[in-house]
């Protein structure tokens, strides 16, 4: 699929330290998920080359916190209009390590390249204060000054997306970034980073550190461990966000997370039921169900349970599964064997404890499953505890409103969570009673880069997006001027 990209000199495999491509003293192999065919190798780097990449940021600092916002915003809006102008190409590379179909890898393209363009316009907001005196003689005032390094550490099932909606506010508030993109998607990452060279970025103010498994468990070791380092965001699991919290606490640096969800989605007994069989489909077999928003429990009431299984099941069995370059495909591979493994349990582990298949339930060869649905869900199964992170959905059945509410929030989680009603009592009494830090009423997708995106509970700290998503890369600095 890559022998197709436009500009092919897009295809970075080298790493980026200081404005130089590195090539590191060893490599790894990139795989095409729906292939299993190598698509590259790229740069493998370890602490050496992480020391170096802080220390490139650091250098790089005061000349990129002395720019002025509005230049900084100019390169951004730079940065953002290339992405735009190669969101094709961005979207034939992200398929092809990712496996999202193309016009969803495209529509990431938009998404992520929508955060450099919202954090080029609030790079020139960042206001600070002034505050009533409390004594004549002096004046009081609030700076906001940028954190300084920051590092990025991100998944792949957005190759693209999150890292700019790390990577653009830091650059906007004037801090360096070192990002270590994900191991299997890092030709996403490289090639973004070379649009932001010919952008204009400046030599270290955006450095890239790929890495395979192992080695960015070491590189994550030394960005934790910097002093120089002083804020980390990362988008991932809850067990690394806890190791990279912990291995941050002798530095006491501060972090942006954002980790694992468990997405309940509700239909009341008032829902629109085919807009609800919409919004389900849209949020459950998104990117084959690999996002954190991805709806992991559905729990419907009583009065309409058989209608929305059924019309659910319809719905799900009329998806196409294959390759994402294919025309009309809903669904592409899972990104690697073990998240298939996880599906395949969460399946036999439902059907073992009573629970119907309506749609689905087995793999497909290669790195494919079924978009699979289960009726007659129950408590005691593994999906109604852990996330899934692939095309299943199970249904639970529920009386009242108390019940679901309960249901919903019995989980460590508390990032995404959806519910249809048509009552708009009931639509403020369940969206202000639900322990989650976004709910979507009456949709399925509920994310865009002007509000803020972030979990409660074990889910992660911070907000990303929004005006709000500038806040972890700025210092408040109180400034109290005497002798007036
Ligand atoms: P996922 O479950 O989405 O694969 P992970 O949390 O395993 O998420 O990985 C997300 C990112 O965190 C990837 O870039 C991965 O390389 C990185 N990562 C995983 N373990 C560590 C670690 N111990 N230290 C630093 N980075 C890590």
């Amino acid at each position: 699929p890559l022998a197709l990209l436009k500009d092919p000199s897009l295809l970075k495999t080298d790493a980026l330290i200081n404005g130089e491509w590195v090539k590191g003293s060893s490599r790894f192999d990139v795989n095409d998920p729906a292939t299993g065919l190598k698509l590259a190798d790229v740069a493998n780097l370890g602490p050496t080359e992480a020391e170096a990449a802080i220390a490139a940021a650091n250098a790089a600092w005061p000349a990129w916190r002395a720019q002025t916002a509005k230049q900084r915003s100019i390169i951004l809006r730079k940065w953002f209009d290339l992405l735009m102008a190669n969101q094709e190409d961005l979207g034939r590379i992200m398929t092809a390590e990712q496996g999202k179909p193309f016009a969803e890898a495209k529509g990431e393209v938009a998404y992520g390249a929508s955060f450099v363009e919202w954090f080029a316009e609030e790079a020139k907001r960042i206001n600070g204060e002034t505050l009533p005196t409390f004594d004549n003689n002096r004046r009081l005032m609030v700076l906001k000054q940028p954190i300084g390094v920051c590092a990025a550490i991100t998944p792949w099932n957005f190759p693209l997306a999150m890292i700019t909606r790390k990577v653009a506010p830091a650059l906007a508030a004037g801090c360096t970034v070192i990002i270590k993109p994900a191991e299997l998607t890092p030709l996403t990452a490289l090639a973004a980073a070379e649009l932001a060279i010919r952008a204009g970025i400046p030599a270290g103010v955006l450095n890239m550190l790929t890495a395979d498994a192992d080695q960015s468990i070491a590189v994550g070791k030394v960005i934790c461990a910097s002093d120089v380092v002083r804020h980390i965001s990362f988008t991932g699991s809850t067990e690394v966000g806890r190791i990279l919290m912990a291995q941050s606490a002798p530095t006491v640096k501060k972090m942006s997370l954002e980790l694992g969800g468990n997405a309940p989605f509700i239909i009341f007994n008032d829902a629109d039921i085919d807009s609800a069989v919409e919004g389900a489909f849209a949020s459950k077999y998104r990117n084959a169900g690999q996002t954190c928003v991805c709806s992991n429990r559905f729990y419907v009431q009583s009065g309409v349970y058989d209608e929305f299984v059924e019309k659910f099941a319809t719905k799900v069995k009329s998806a196409k599964v294959g390759n994402g370059f294919e025309d009309g495909v809903n669904q592409g591979p899972l990104i690697e064997e073990a998240a298939l493994e996880k599906v395949q349990r969460h399946v036999d582990d439902a059907v073992s404890k009573g629970a119907r298949i309506m749609a689905g339930g087995k793999r497909l060869p290669g790195q494919f499953f079924e978009p699979t649905l289960v009726a007659d869900a129950t408590n005691d199964m593994l999906c109604a505890k852990e996330e899934t992170f692939g095309p299943f959905a199970p249904v639970f059945k529920f009386e009242n409103e108390q019940e679901a509410i309960d249901a919903a929030n019995d989980t460590e989680f508390g990032l995404a969570s959806y519910f249809y009603s048509r009552d708009v009592g009931r639509i403020f009494r369940v969206a202000e009673a639900l322990e989650y830090g976004m709910v979507g009423i009456n949709v399925g997708i509920l994310a865009t880069e002007h509000v803020p995106f972030g979990g409660v509970k074990q889910s992660g700290l911070g907000r990303e997006g929004s005006h709000h998503g500038m806040d972890d890369y700025v210092e408040i600095k109180y400034l109290c001027v005497g002798d007036i």
